[in-house]
């Protein structure tokens, strides 16, 4: 079999597609309250444990919604670049915040690159992770 591998591009584009298509209120399937504005999928599509739930509702790309609703709202290609530029930079500043973190010690606290205020960091004495809180929320891991 000869299996063709798609380009970064072609993932890419097919990533936006999806984005593009996708409400959103959409909380994904496994929360609580999968539409954040309280459509009730399951009373309108049946329970999510149902074989090709995810094809019969209409919060996503499905093949075979249920219903149209009345209630979803799409992001534009502008929404979905300003959430990605967000992401991009929140990683950068995880990053940023982890090398600057001294490989040895139980605690401290380095310069945010967010806000410039600081970052509170502990090290785990019993497995070594590694978590990390600005005071401001611009960075917050466990590693
Ligand atoms: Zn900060």
């Amino acid at each position: 079999m000869n299996r063709v591998i798609p380009t970064r591009e072609e993932r890419d584009a097919a990533r936006k597609a999806k984005k593009l298509a996708t409400c959103k209120h959409w909380n994904g399937a496994l929360g609580p309250r999968p539409c954040a504005v309280g459509v009730d999928l399951v009373k309108r599509c049946g329970p999510r444990v149902q074989t090709g739930w995810l094809n019969a509702i209409p919060c996503l790309d499905g093949a075979d919604p249920a219903f149209v609703c009345e209630a979803k709202v799409t992001p534009t290609l502008e929404d979905i670049e300003a959430q990605e530029q967000r992401f991009t930079e929140a990683a950068a500043r995880t990053l940023s915040v982890m090398a600057a973190i001294p490989s040895e010690g139980q605690s401290g606290k380095v310069t945010c690159p967010g806000c410039g205020g600081f970052v509170h960091w502990r090290r785990s004495s019993y497995n070594g992770h590694l978590s990390a809180t600005c005071v401001v929320g611009c960075v917050a891991f466990i590693q």
